[in-house]
């Protein structure tokens, strides 16, 4: 029997009951952990994951313990974790479990840690919190490490600035940047579940609202997509101004937050940034206006100012908190600022979890079966990962795409017309 730490053991069924809906919908992992079993490749490693304990996860998680790996799971916000599902993990016996949801900050980083105990030689990242600890604290844990894999983009970025510190302590494979993840899981993922989470958890229109999404990167055109086709007039902010150009030329409003702020009525934050919305904004917003954020942390959405400036807060409904300010409008917000898909919803659907776990167990694999340790460094998803991705996917839909001739690889690679 394996260590764990969950809410309450006796939630398992429904947390399996859950597990088994994903596993039904997640073909490209099936087709993985197929591969996994039956060539066994993490057998003798350690693997530790830190990813939202969810079902779609622990469909990964599984996969890899079917591997022959000695898995440890955690959680990758303190908000997201699915109790049932977490114990479900747990009842099931094949690795360890540490995760509970509403965990504090201090509980949070304190199961990570335990998750790290077992002195994993892979990690698997969303956002970067084991890094950080083997990177300060757990600093002795970082010479068992012989790879990881990072999942979001935030993540990424933290790792490259690591590396350009000349700090980063092991190779990492930046999943995140694979063409089948942020194409797929940042734009059609959090654009579709982004809304669903809001939908859900206010029971309001949006056809006719106007939405300010902040940030148009891969997550924001995603959002500000969906936005669009639920009927409402979505204004973008952006500080680079060929994405704002191009949310432009996709018919959205651009404008700066302070010129959005008194004309939103549901403000979107994906930035990755911070202090994106604060007093000044909160202050000028409508009566009634909803804030919330799908972007890494909980500071794009100011709740510090927003906390600071309020003269009372309560609970409106399950997850939305309405803010009182000094000039009698309230500021509703969403999941306390955290990550509004998935600390008030089940995160991106199950097929676009299937493309991006499919691609983690990949990674993790490529690590597990170099014959020496990579040197480190931030490394590109190999491209025969990404394609493989695709074309099971495909296959499972039954189409069929075209294939280049001879005569056509000879045309386009030559520069002779
Ligand atoms: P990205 O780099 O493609 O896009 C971020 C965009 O925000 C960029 O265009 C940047 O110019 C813009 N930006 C930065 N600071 C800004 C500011 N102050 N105001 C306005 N715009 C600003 O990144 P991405 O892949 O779209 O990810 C965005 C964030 O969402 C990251 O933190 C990522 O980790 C997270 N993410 C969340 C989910 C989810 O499920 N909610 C999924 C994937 C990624
Ligand atoms: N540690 C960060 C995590 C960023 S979440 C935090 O503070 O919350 C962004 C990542 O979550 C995305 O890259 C996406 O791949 C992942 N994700 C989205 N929905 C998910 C789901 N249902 N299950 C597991 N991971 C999910």
């Amino acid at each position: 029997m394996h260590a764990y730490e969950v809410k309450d053991i006796t939630l398992a069924p429904y947390g399996l009951e859950k597990i088994d809906w994903a596993y039904r919908n997640m073909p490209v992992l099936r087709a993985i952990e197929a591969e996994l079993i039956e060539k066994q490749p993490f057998k003798g490693h350690k693997i530790a994951v830190s990813v939202h304990v969810e079902a779609k996860t622990a469909c990964l998680a599984r996969a890899l313990a079917r591997g022959g790996a000695e898995v440890a799971l955690t959680g990758c916000n303190p908000l997201s974790t699915q109790d049932d599902v977490a114990a479900a993990l747990a009842a099931g016996g094949m690795m360890s479990v540490y995760a509970v949801h509403g965990d504090t900050e201090e509980e949070y980083f304190g199961r990570l840690k335990k998750t790290l105990a077992f002195g994993p030689d892979i990690v698997i990242d969303d956002g970067g919190d084991l890094a950080l600890l083997l990177h300060s604290k757990l600093k002795d844990l970082a010479k068992n490490v012989i790879g990881g894999c990072e999942e979001t983009t935030t993540g990424v970025h933290r790792l490259e600035i690591l590396k350009k510190e000349g700090k980063l302590a092991y190779p990492v494979v930046a999943v995140n940047d694979a063409r089948c993840k942020h194409l797929f899981d940042n734009r059609f993922g959090t654009g579709q579940s982004v809304w669903t989470a809001i939908m859900a958890t206010t029971n309001l229109v949006v056809a006719g609202k106007t939405v300010v999404v902040a940030g148009y990167g891969m997550c924001g055109r995603g959002v500000a997509m969906r936005a669009k086709g639920l009927g409402a007039r979505v204004i973008v902010t952006e500080i680079d101004p060929v994405k704002a150009c191009e949310a432009l030329m996709e018919g959205y409003t651009v404008m700066t937050m302070d010129e959005a702020a008194p004309l939103g009525d549901c403000f979107v934050t994906v930035t990755g940034c911070k202090d994106v919305i604060t007093e000044k904004h909160f202050l000028n917003m409508k009566d009634g206006a909803i804030c919330c954020n799908a972007g890494h942390f909980d500071c794009e959405v100011s709740i510090k100012d927003l906390k600071r400036i309020a003269v009372s807060d309560s609970e409106l409904r399950h997850n939305v908190v309405g803010y009182k300010l000094e000039n009698g409008k309230t500021v509703c917000v969403i999941a306390e600022g955290r990550l509004v898909n998935l600390a008030s919803g089940d995160g991106h659907p199950v097929e676009i979890m299937d493309m991006s776990f499919a691609l983690q167990a990949q990674s993790a694999m490529y690590i597990a079966t170099q014959n020496a340790r990579l040197p480190i460094d931030v490394y590109q998803t190999p491209e025969e990962i990404d394609n493989r991705v695709a074309e099971i996917l495909l296959a499972t839909k039954k189409i069929n795409i075209d294939i280049l001739t001879d005569e056509q690889k000879k045309y386009i690679s030559s520069w002779e017309f």
